[in-house]
């Protein structure tokens, strides 16, 4: 199967490197020459735009920061009817809607494919894939997602993007409580290593305490490859999903204001676990 992958960032990079791995025909585009370089030597095949990507492919990937760009690429693309766009990015679920009913008119199949695990494990091929639409196009996809992670249909289309924005408000929010925690216990004079080591085998664990505060906050390296206003996206998301459904979300609210405020006081390019500095200046 021929597949183009749109958006070779810190995730799309390694999850189309992958591919190329699993032995498929990948045809990368990235704005970036730094990206496309890294799918060329990993033995990629790279378009020197757009339409030269998605040109006779039979499996579109988009990988992208955003709906607003997710929606201006298919635009531009010009897909052949009975392509299968998947969008494996952290997209607006009823955005994704929209969009796949107006492509549908075209005979263009949208899929949303959003993941959870991080470049880590995109590297492994070990993401967690929530998926949107109709089974069968699910099903046909499978043997590539299956090179990626494990998939778990979600529902209709939008449904993986709506669960993907659900699960990154309520990451976001235990990466604050336990930051808040963690350095209430740092002032009171506990060791911030003992107290992870003790709310893993506890109640409050999560993933902020198993996997980002010991392999990027306490090392000091800040480099988990998720940006932070990656993170605000994905929440303005939850929260205005919350809001159209009509389900209270004080919480969740309040969570986005934080990282609102983090996002503007720290750098354009600050990792999402920098949010513990902001906390700390504040
Ligand atoms: P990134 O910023 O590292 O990569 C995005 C890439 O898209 C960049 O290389 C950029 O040059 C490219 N791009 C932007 N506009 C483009 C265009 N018009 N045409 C072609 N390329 C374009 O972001 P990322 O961390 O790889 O995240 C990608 C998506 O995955 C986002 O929606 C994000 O929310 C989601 N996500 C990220 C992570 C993570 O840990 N980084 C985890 C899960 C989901």
């Amino acid at each position: 199967m021929t597949i183009a992958f749109i958006g070779l960032g810190n995730m799309g990079g390694p999850m189309s490197s992958l591919l190329v791995r699993a032995g498929h025909a990948v045809r990368g585009y990235d704005l970036s020459a730094d990206a496309r370089q890294a799918l060329t030597d990993a033995g990629g095949t790279v378009a020197e735009s757009l339409t030269e990507a998605v040109n006779g492919a039979e499996v579109v990937i988009l990988m992208l920061p955003n709906s607003d760009i997710v929606e201006s690429t298919v635009h531009a693309a010009g897909f052949a009817a009975g392509t299968t766009v998947i969008d494996m990015s952290s997209s607006e679920p009823l955005r994704t809607r929209a969009l796949a009913l107006s492509l549908e008119e075209q005979g263009i199949a949208l899929l949303d494919a959003p993941v959870s695990g991080g470049v880590a494990r995109a590297r492994t091929g070990k993401l967690t894939i929530m998926t949107g639409g109709p089974r069968a196009d699910l099903e046909r996809v499978e043997p590539i997602l299956a090179c990626l992670g494990t998939t778990t249909r979600a529902g209709e289309v939008g449904a993986g993007h709506a669960v993907k924005a659900l699960n990154n408000l309520m990451s976001a929010t235990h990466l604050l409580v336990t930051s808040e925690a963690l350095l209430a216990g740092e002032r009171f004079g506990l060791d911030p290593a003992t107290m992870l080591s003790i709310f893993n085998s506890s109640s409050g664990r999560s993933g902020s305490t198993e996997n980002k505060w010991p392999n990027f906050i306490l090392p000091g390296t800040y480099d988990s490859g998720f940006g932070l206003r990656l993170m605000l996206k994905d929440m303005r998301i939850a929260v205005g999903l919350a809001a159209q459904v009509g389900t209270p979300d004080p919480l969740g609210e309040a969570a986005a204001g934080l990282w609102e405020r983090a996002a503007e006081a720290l750098d354009a390019g600050a990792d999402h676990t920098e949010i513990v500095n902001w906390l700390r200046k504040d």
